[in-house]
């Protein structure tokens, strides 16, 4: 059976897009190209009358985007998609320059949120984020330029199985400072690496230029579909590029359809370390823009809120054919089954007996089948942006999200055919 377009593109988007500035930029370049217009937080004036497109984004790493609705918010509400464009990583230090080691050059990293640190271990890692240099011209003035090093340039050797004899019984374990460091270069005594000349030469700008940088390390092997029949996508960054993937598709697909209410996809940065941050889900940023979008009093503001619906997408934790034990079997979602609904009664997630109400009906009225998550109950549950952004502005949601296997592996897995599904259904 032939896949359906949305999946493919799944996988352009997730390559097109190893760190959450890419992924905003990949983002915006669809919006313009659909007839969205930029707007920014320092304007005056922004505008959101019937059938207005337009944009913002924060910082970078996160990006509010709107359609708006045949009514005034006040009346007609927002209709809100929210997720999040961040991924656990390995991120380059502002001094990465390690004394040589065994004639090598290493880098040194930090972690980026919960990294399944094994799986990073033995691939080929290029390097990609954004570089500040100072702005010419008067005056302290700075401008980040977006970089992506597709060839494989670090690795995170293992250590070989005679030298580690315990390790698959006790597990990889690794010491972040110690295990960490990337191997990038042959050097001899006294040269360091120096990875900030490198950067130069790759950005083509004198190394005193650049200012600052944030900067990740990600797998170079490009996304693919595997299986007997294609069933699944095997990708790296699916949480949450295919939330952001799916948000944006919905999004674009509202064409004139005669709403009434305002469209908006909200995706944020820094879900992975608990989104507390000037751009992450328990900014003012949503509010803020929300606010703008209403104008008027703070009386026709709350009267918006009051009208919004939030659907929080964030992948889901699918049944491990492997591990059963780790599941409650009747709330346990299959690949390839669906959008699935995630619960959880201690706000875990945004989702209620009402809200969740609201999300079933809407899956039946698009004809997408619904599937059920709720954490085993002898075990912690995750979280994600929804009770974050729902507590904060007071709104009602439900939280959502695609089912998938190893996540925050450095190589997610997916059903093939539930990208469309949870793009019907958004
Ligand atoms: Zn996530």
């Amino acid at each position: 059976m032939p896949l359906p377009a949305e999946t493919f593109d799944l996988l352009s988007f997730i390559d097109a897009s190893p760190t959450p500035w890419h992924a905003v930029a990949t983002c915006e370049a669809r919006l313009q190209a659909a007839g969205w217009k930029r707007v920014h937080e320092t304007d005056a004036h922004w505008s959101c009358a019937p059938g207005d497109r337009a944009y913002v984004v924060r910082q970078g790493g996160s990006i509010i985007a709107w359609k708006g609705g045949t009514k005034p918010p006040t009346e007609a509400g927002f209709r809100i998609i929210g997720a999040h464009t961040d991924s656990p990583n390995l991120r380059i230090k502002p001094q990465p320059d390690r004394p040589t080691s065994a004639g090598c050059a290493t880098l040194g990293l930090e972690t980026y949120g919960g990294v399944l640190l094994a799986t990073w271990t033995d691939r080929d890692l290029g390097v990609a984020g954004r570089v500040t240099v100072r702005s010419p011209g008067e005056g302290m003035a700075v401008e980040s330029r977006l970089l992506r090093v597709d060839q494989p340039l670090c690795r995170v050797p293992n250590l070989a199985i005679h030298l580690n004899r315990g390790v698959n019984d006790s597990g990889l374990i690794l010491n972040k400072q110690t295990h960490l460091p990337a191997l990038w270069a042959m050097a001899p005594d006294g040269d360091e690496g120096g990875f900030r000349k490198w950067l130069a030469e790759e950005l083509r700008v004198d190394g005193a230029a650049i200012l600052g940088w944030d900067l990740c390390l990600f797998d170079v092997v490009p996304s693919t579909l595997s299986g007997r029949d294609r069933e699944f996508v095997n990708a790296p960054r699916l949480d949450n590029l295919g939330s952001c993937h799916a948000a944006l598709t919905a999004l674009l697909n509202t064409t004139d359809d005669g709403s009434e209410g305002t469209a908006l996809m909200a995706l944020f940065d820094h879900e992975e370390i608990g989104s507390r941050s000037t751009r992450g889900a328990a900014s003012s940023f949503l509010g803020d823009v929300m606010a703008r979008l209403v104008g008027g009093s703070v009386v026709d503001l709350a009267q918006a809120k009051a009208r919004i619906f939030l659907v929080s997408a964030d992948m889901a934790h699918a049944h491990h054919p492997n591990h059963p034990e780790v599941h409650d079997g009747q709330h346990a979602p299959q690949l390839n089954g669906g959008p699935v609904l995630k619960s959880h009664q201690e706000w875990r997630y945004a989702t209620d007996g009402e809200s969740s109400a609201v999300w079933r009906g809407l899956c039946a009225d698009a004809g997408v089948p619904c599937q059920e998550f709720v954490v085993r109950t002898d075990m912690a549950c995750g979280s994600t942006i929804g009770p974050i952004v729902t507590t904060s502005l007071g709104i009602d949601g439900v939280d959502v999200g695609n089912p998938m296997l190893s996540i925050h592996s450095i190589r997610e897995m997916c059903g093939s055919a539930d990208q469309p599904l949870m793009i019907r259904a958004m």
